[in-house]
C-alpha cells in the first residue's frame, strides 16, 4: 500500500496520544482494511530510554494482533512520535522496521500545537524509508465516487489541529 486514508477523528487520536506521552516517544498501531484506517491502538513504549526510542510491549502487541485478526483487520501502520526532533526516520527506526507490509507514521512535536506528521513506506531492497501519501478524511465531506481523491485531502507533512 502506498498511502493511508485515515478519518480525521482517528488522526486526532494519534496526535493526542503522542502529545500526552511527551517528552517520551509514543507508539501505537493503526488497523484497518485496504488502506483505510478503522482503529487506533495506542501501545505502551517499553524502551529503556523512551525519550529517544520506542519499543512496543511484546504482550500488548500480540494481544493487539489477536484483536485485529478477530475483527478481520490488517496492520496498516505503526506510528510513533519524535517529541523534539523532526519526523525523519532515525537509523533505529529503520533498523526496527520489521513489518514490511505496514507503513510508518512519525509525528514530529517540536512545535506541539503544530504537529509535523509524515508517512513512510520501508523499502526492503534499499533499506530506506520513502515518503508516501497520508490522506486525512475530513468529517462531513461528501463522497464522490467518480473522484476518490475528493473524499479527503492530501496532507504532505502539514499540520492540523
Ligand atoms: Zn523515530
Amino acid at each position: 500500500m502506498n498511502y493511508l486514508r485515515i478519518p480525521h477523528s482517528l488522526y486526532r487520536a494519534v496526535i493526542a496520544h503522542c502529545r500526552q506521552e511527551a517528552p517520551k516517544e509514543a507508539c501505537g498501531l493503526v488497523a484497518g482494511k485496504s488502506g483505510k484506517a478503522l482503529y487506533v491502538l495506542p501501545m505502551p513504549n517499553v524502551a529503556a530510554n523512551p525519550e529517544r526510542h520506542f519499543l512496543v510491549d511484546r504482550e500488548e502487541q500480540q494481544s493487539a494482533f489477536r484483536f485485529m485478526a478477530e475483527k478481520g483487520w490488517e496492520l496498516l501502520c505503526i506510528y510513533h512520535s519524535h517529541p523534539t526532533a523532526p519526523p525523519i526516520p532515525s537509523t533505529g527506526d529503520i533498523a526496527q522496521a520489521y513489518y514490511h507490509n505496514a507503513l510508518y507514521l512519525i509525528v514530529g512535536l517540536r512545535v506541539p500545537i503544530k504537529p509535523d506528521v509524515r508517512l513512510y513506506r520501508f523499502v526492503k531492497q534499499t533499506r530506506r524509508m520513502v515518503a508516501v501519501r497520508l490522506i486525512v478524511q475530513q468529517p462531513g465531506q461528501p463522497k464522490r465516487s467518480h473522484n476518490r481523491e475528493s473524499i479527503g485531502y492530501i496532507l504532505w507533512g502539514c499540520s492540523l489541529r
